[in-house]
């Protein structure tokens, strides 16, 4: 496995990076479990200071941060600076919460007072995947931080340069040695990590696959982990949903970070009211898109993130169609250079086509006439996946109970929310389990230990 850096939208090979070897993360892991030794007995507060500090040089660092995002896996630029932001953001939370998380709390049992302290656990691994390479690391990192496991990070092999820039911040912020390693390095050796007494847990973000295999080695060794995996959200329109309001974000929800967002907005699910409308306004909102130079300000939609991500994406859109479905915008032929990808909106899939449960992780939306409420529900929930969901309807209401009765981590009702630091984020079903950000963010690498006292 080799960890490079390509530029998707010119294909220039930048870098090339050696892999780590086994004495490396041997230190690695020695280091970490020193710091874990010694945190165990500091108070979680006394670690705040710090993650402020790191918050405060990424966000001093944003134009360059921001760039290399856009050269290593082509997000647009003013996207890749509103990743710098939420990777700050998420850095002051738990800075500013963590403790409070954390604290103690008291139960009167019938033998006697007793309470539950939050105790870190050790060392952890984290996997990664490249499409918001800053944020999914901070993610896990602030939170463990906080909490007092050490981590070490697997990043995807076509981001090294973020994952190395993070490593290199983290130690200019002035964190503590130890703290967080950057490991390029091949998948046996991820396992043999795992399997490691000192390592006490795995936390992975990517596709499905890869979580399996990750989980199961986890499982063999009896260490924890998390899972977030991949997603095919529903965007659910009701009868009486406010239109307007779609327009202005139906192609955002789909199209943000070209289409490779775990949580976007993949399946259009629309009552025959208003099917026709929702359907045009998809397609104004493909046809106005400017794909181009992700570093240039007048293009809105950007290459995907390797040119083999392209040829996967073309072949599923071939295959869907091969299978039955209609091209109701764009074509499976793509004409564009290196990784860039003209979007595409497919129709009339029906259940016996593989694309009807697959995750397309790039510009394609699909998009199914319903006849009602029901229908939709049942439509939203047949799905393999289940990470988050948008409901419209005008009796906000409603629409909020209609979102109550979806499979998924997380639902927006009259909006497209996004992420942010505060909202716990995470799936069911294929799309994983645990969750991250907000104060269930916190939790997973944990020992909530209960002292009873007679
Ligand atoms: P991927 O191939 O699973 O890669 C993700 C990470 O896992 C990479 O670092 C990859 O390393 C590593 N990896 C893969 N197989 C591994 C193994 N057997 N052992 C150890 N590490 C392994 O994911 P992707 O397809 O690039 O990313 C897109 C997927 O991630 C989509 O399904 C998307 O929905 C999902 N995702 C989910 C979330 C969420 O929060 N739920 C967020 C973002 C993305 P290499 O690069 O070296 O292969």
């Amino acid at each position: 496995m080799s960890y490079q850096t390509v530029n998707p939208f010119t294909d220039e090979i930048i870098k090339t990076y050696d892999n780590h070897d086994d004495a490396y993360v041997e230190e690695a892991i020695t280091k970490g479990h020193a710091l874990y030794k010694k945190w165990r007995n500091d108070p979680v507060a006394s670690r705040a200071d710090a993650l402020h500090s790191l918050a405060n040089l990424i966000e001093s660092k944003t134009d360059e941060l921001a760039k290399i995002l856009t050269i290593e896996m082509g997000k647009r630029l003013v996207e890749a600076k509103g990743e710098v932001a939420i990777t700050v953001a998420i850095a002051r939370y738990y800075a500013e919460h963590g403790a409070e998380f954390l604290k103690p709390r008291d139960i009167i049992s019938s033998i006697g007072p007793a309470q539950i302290i939050s105790r870190p656990t050790g060392v952890l691994m984290m996997v990664e995947p490249w499409n918001f390479p800053y944020y999914q690391i901070m993610r896990v990192f602030a939170p463990n931080y906080m909490a007092g496991n050490p981590m070490l990070l697997k990043h995807a092999s076509n981001t090294p340069l973020a994952a190395a820039t993070f490593e290199r911040l983290v130690k200019e912020a002035g964190l503590p040695e130890g703290v967080f390693t950057n490991l390029f390095i091949d998948y046996d050796q991820v396992n043999k990590i795992i399997a490691d007494d000192r390592v006490q847990g795995v936390a992975l973000t990517g596709s499905e696959r890869a979580g399996q295999l990750v989980a199961a080695e986890a499982g063999k060794y009896l260490k924890q982990s998390s899972l977030e995996l991949g997603g095919s959200d529903p965007f659910i329109v009701l009868d009486d949903a406010n239109l307007s309001e779609i327009k202005k974000i139906i192609g955002g929800a789909r199209l943000h970070n070209a289409g490779q967002v775990c949580s976007s907005s993949k399946r259009f699910i629309v009552t025959e009211r208003n099917y026709d409308k929702v359907l045009d306004m998809l397609k104004t909102a493909f046809s106005e898109v400017v794909l181009g130079d992700p570093l240039r300000p007048e293009t809105t939609l950007a290459p995907l993130s390797t040119k083999k991500a392209k040829q996967n994406l073309t072949k599923q859109v071939q295959a869907a169609v091969d299978a039955g479905a209609t091209i109701a915008f764009g074509s499976v032929e793509q004409s564009q250079p290196a990784a860039l990808f003209e979007p595409v909106i497919l129709t009339n899939i029906t259940k016996e086509n593989p694309a009807f449960y697959q995750e397309f992780f790039g510009p394609v939306g699909e998009i199914f006439k319903v006849k009602d409420e029901a229908e939709a529900i049942a439509l939203a929930n047949d799905s393999h996946y289940g990470l988050s969901g948008v409901v419209f309807g005008a009796d906000a209401e409603h629409a909020a109970e209609v979102a109550a009765q979806i499979e998924t981590g997380v639902v927006f009702v009259n909006s497209f929310g996004g992420t942010l630091p505060e909202l716990p984020f995470g799936g069911v079903k294929n799309s994983g389990y645990g969750r991250e950000l907000g104060d269930l963010g916190i939790d997973t690498f944990v020992n909530k230990e209960t002292i009873v006292t007679k």
